[in-house]
């Protein structure tokens, strides 16, 4: 088994449900056991700015799946929501990225483990930090480390 963490965002067609059905959809997954998820976090687009905040979490799992076959089922559920890839940083119902698969660093075509920038994004680190404190990110460092880097950057847990 591999623990992973799935970074998870929305901002459209009601965030906080998206995100709720997409842990239990990931509950649902073939030989994996849902194993924790963050707090839910609002934060500010990044990139294209003109449209409205995100809500974001990481959840995480341990997996029989090779990367591969759970990103396969990442997009499924991407699909389930809806979700329709108009431009790069364009709103969306819900996107599910790999942000770690284990200790890999993959870097294939279709997949790129440890997710590319999330080492400076807080809408994954600060959710990751509640949920590994002590995690070390492939090729990054420490994610303790990491945090002041991303420390100017708008982001709050949300309630509940
Ligand atoms: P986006 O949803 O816009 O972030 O891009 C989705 C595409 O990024 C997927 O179709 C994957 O092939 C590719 N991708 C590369 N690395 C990852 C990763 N770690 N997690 C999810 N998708 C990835």
């Amino acid at each position: 088994m591999t623990r992973a963490y799935i970074a998870l965002g929305s901002n459209l067609a009601d965030p906080v449900t998206q995100l709720g059905v997409a842990f239990d959809e990931l509950g649902r997954l073939p030989q994996t056991r849902f194993v924790a998820r963050s707090s839910l976090w609002r934060s500010a687009p990044v990139g294209y700015l003109d449209q409205p905040d995100f809500v974001n979490a990481v959840a995480e799992v341990e997996t029989a799946l090779e990367a591969e076959t759970l990103l396969a089922h990442l997009l499924d559920i991407e699909r389930r929501h809806g979700r329709v890839r108009e431009f790069q940083n364009a709103p969306r119902t819900l996107d599910l990225d790999i942000a770690l698969y284990g200790d890999d660093r993959i870097d294939t075509p279709i997949l790129t483990v440890p997710h590319p920038r999330m080492q400076e994004r807080a809408f994954v680190l600060l959710p990751l930090n509640e949920l590994a404190p002590d995690i070390v990110i492939p090729g990054h460092g420490a994610l303790r480390d990491l945090l002041p880097g991303v420390a100017g950057q708008r982001l709050e847990v949300m309630p509940g």
